[in-house]
């Protein structure tokens, strides 16, 4: 029998230079990390190791190691809040690592007890809890991280592997105010497809994916939207979920594409969808998770249909859109004059609120 991961386990050595803090305005998502690192090796013969919290320090690693070569690498993104009373929240950490689950098995790294890393997670953000920063907006972004160490160039599954987290402390994604965002629809460039792996969160998901960002940027655009096939299927934007409002037969619907594989399954994406579910009257809402076209969206707003947009994920929690690039025209979204559409803002409100345990909804905030 190989061990199971166990956060009873836990050895702890303190750091002994702790690192300067930066104030709050100076915080840049994911360039300053916290005094520590949680790490857990684990070996095909005898499984978890010992999880160990140690001082931020280099990985060292075999040249051949297999993350270097086959992108044996994946990883999570999540949130730990300070809310007004001082605790530490983590948001919906259960669902990271239902997803970090099905990352590792696809490319045959090993899997985990979500409860055990949820709990060592725990005590990793309590040892640097000075990081986790005070203030609305702010927050310690966690980065769990699970990479194939085997020393083999042979294309097989990895025999060694090592979970890290890491943590870096993160300012209010619109700290000016709402920006919304210009839109290129790629053309020739596909993120992801059916029997693929975009809906896993997968390091090698990510390096493609900067290109048709650059191309997108260079025609003044900040980010792109991601069709699929030759119906042009919305899936995503950039790396968020992509949500459309529509007029339709008197109500408005919200619509996102369905988990069919060719997107990820984001926590905020599921969030949204559960809220405006429970607290949107069902006589003015529809909810849909059904696949839609970017035909279907221009038509929408050349008939005066298409109410607002929105990209959604943990970064930004929601990020207006204020027009979308496609094939020589340009589609103009709605955004009022604060610069985001009412649901847009309405979500953000809702999901901060419960981020930083102003209002409880079921066991989303983890204190
Ligand atoms: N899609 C992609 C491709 C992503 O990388 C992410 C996360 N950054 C999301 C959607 C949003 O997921 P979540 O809400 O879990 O952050």
């Amino acid at each position: 029998m190989t061990a199971g991961l166990d956060a009873s386990k836990l050895e702890i050595t303190k750091a002994e230079n702790l690192k300067p803090m930066l104030p709050n305005d100076q915080l840049v998502f994911g360039k300053t990390f916290t005094d520590h690192m949680l790490e857990i090796e684990w070996t095909k013969d005898q499984g978890w190791g010992t999880p160990k919290i140690s001082p931020y320090h280099n990985l060292s690693l075999d040249p051949s190691a297999v993350v270097f070569h086959y992108a044996f690498e994946l990883f999570e993104g999540m949130k730990a809040f300070r809310d007004a009373e001082g605790k530490i929240r983590l948001f919906r950490p259960d669902m990271n690592m239902i997803r970090m689950n099905k990352s590792a098995a696809r490319i045959t790294l090993p899997t985990f007890d979500d409860e055990e890393l949820i709990k060592l997670i725990e005590k990793f953000v309590l040892v640097d809890e000075r990081f986790v920063p005070k203030g609305e907006g702010y927050s310690l972004y966690l980065r769990p991280t699970l990479i194939g160490t085997t020393a083999s160039l042979g294309v097989s599954a990895p025999d060694r592997a090592l979970l890290y987290v890491i943590a870096s402390p993160v300012g209010p994604y619109y700290a000016t105010g709402f920006k919304p965002v210009s839109l290129e629809a790629s053309e020739n460039l596909v993120r992801a497809w059916p029997g693929g792996v975009g809906d896993k969160k997968l390091g090698a998901n990510y390096a493609p994916c900067i290109k048709p960002q650059l191309e997108a940027a260079a025609r003044g655009h900040q980010q792109n939207l991601w069709l699929f096939g030759e119906e042009g299927y919305v899936t995503e934007v950039g790396t968020m979920n992509a949500f459309f409002v529509f007029e339709a037969d008197g109500k408005k619907e919200l619509v996102t594409a369905p988990l069919d594989g060719t997107i990820l399954e984001g926590v905020t994406r599921d969030s949204i969808l559960e809220l405006c579910r429970e607290r949107l009257p069902s006589s003015e809402w529809t909810i849909s998770e059904r696949p839609f076209t970017i035909k279907e969206v221009k038509e929408n707003a050349d008939a005066g249909k298409l109410v607002e947009a929105f990209g959604a994920g943990t970064a930004a929690i929601v990020s207006p859109i204020g027009n979308i690039s496609w094939k020589g025209n340009e589609i103009k979204v709605p955004v009022g004059s604060e610069g985001t559409g009412e649901l847009t803002k309405t979500v953000l409100d809702w999901i901060m609120g419960i981020q930083y345990g102003k209002e409880t909804f079921k066991n989303w905030s983890r204190v």
